[in-house]
C-alpha cells in the first residue's frame, strides 16, 4: 500500500497540470499526498483496528470518515459527490462507479492470505460509496492482482487476471492525456502501463507521464507494482518524509502487523 501513496505523492504536482516526460522531477517542492493516500491510510488504519480489536468490525466506513473529515482539503480537493458523502449525516452509498474505489483498496490484498477473503473485504471497502457494478470491480480487480503479485504471479498469469475482469483491454493504447476518472476508464490504462514496466520506479514514470488522473494512475499503478518489484529504500524514505506524523504511524504499525519482515 505505501506504493500507492507512492505514487500518489510522485503524480500529485501532474494530475491538473499534465507531463509527457518520462524523465519529471521525481518529487518537487509542490509533491504531496493528496486524497488518494488519505482514503488508502484510512483503509489500512481500518485493518490496524481491527487486528488490535479483533471484533469484526471492518470499520472502513468510520475510518474514512474520519481521516477525510481530519483532512478536508488535500491537494485536488475530493470528488464531487465523495466530498458530499464526508460531510454528509447519514451517509450512504451512492452507486459511483469513480475511480476511488480502485486507489484506496490496495492495504486488503496484503493484510488478509484467502484470495477469497481478499475479495470479500476488497468489496465491502467499495460497497459503502462505490457499488455500482464497475466501481465494485474495480476495488476487487486491483486487490486480486496485488494478491497475485504478492503470491509470485508474473506475466501472463497477471495478465490472465486482468483479463477476467477487462477482456480486450490490451487491445487499445490508451490516449495519452484522457481525463478520466472511472473505473472502468483508469484500469486499462493501469494495466498498459503495469504490463511495459519493468521496475518499479519505471511503472510510476511511465504512468504519470501518460497524463490524465495522474496522482490516481500513480496510486493504482504504485499499488499493483508494489507486489510484483522492490521498492528502493531511498523511494520509501523520500515519501514518508512528505507524510504527517499521524499517516507515518499507521504505515508503520500497518506493516508491522501485516508485513513484519518488509
Ligand atoms: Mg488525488
Amino acid at each position: 500500500m505505501i506504493g500507492a501513496i507512492i505514487g500518489d505523492i510522485v503524480g500529485s504536482p501532474y494530475e491538473f497540470h499534465n507531463t509527457q516526460d518520462y524523465d519529471f522531477p521525481w518529487l518537487s517542492p509542490g509533491s504531496t499526498f493528496t486524497d488518494d493516500t488519505i482514503c488508502t491510510i484510512a483503509i489500512a488504519d481500518a485493518i490496524n483496528r481491527r487486528i488490535t480489536r479483533n471484533d469484526g468490525d471492518p470499520c472502513y466506513m468510520a475510518n474514512l470518515l474520519r481521516w477525510c473529515r481530519k483532512y478536508p482539503n488535500p491537494k485536488g480537493g475530493y470528488g464531487g459527490r465523495f466530498a458530499q458523502w464526508i460531510q454528509s449525516e447519514h451517509p450512504e452509498p451512492y452507486n459511483s462507479f469513480g475511480n476511488g474505489s480502485a486507489m484506496r483498496v490496495s492495504p486488503i490484498a496484503w493484510a488478509f492470505d484467502d484470495l477469497s477473503q481478499v475479495l470479500q473485504e476488497a468489496e465491502k471497502t467499495a460497497m459503502i460509496t462505490h457499488n455500482h457494478p464497475e466501481g465494485v470491480k474495480g476495488a476487487v480487480c486491483v486487490a486480486h492482482m496485488i494478491w497475485a503479485g504478492r503470491h509470485g504471479m508474473r506475466g501472463s498469469e497477471l495478465m490472465e487476471i486482468s483479463q477476467r475482469y477487462y477482456p480486450g483491454w490490451e487491445l487499445k493504447a490508451p490516449e495519452i492525456g484522457k481525463f478520466d476518472e472511472t473505473c472502468q476508464g483508469t484500469l486499462p490504462v493501469c494495466f498498459w502501463v503495469l504490463f511495459y514496466a519493468d521496475s518499479f520506479e519505471d511503472a510510476i514514470r511511465r504512468a504519470i507521464a501518460i497524463g490524465g488522473d495522474s496522482d490516481t494512475i500513480g496510486a493504482i499503478v504504485g499499488a499493483m507494482a508494489e507486489a510484483i518489484w522492490d521498492i528502493p529504500e531511498k523511494i520509501w524514505l523520500s515519501t514518508l518524509s512528505r507524510l504527517p506524523r499521524d499517516m507515518r504511524n499507521v504505515i508503520e504499525r500497518f506493516y508491522e502487523n501485516v508485513l513484519p519482515d518488509k
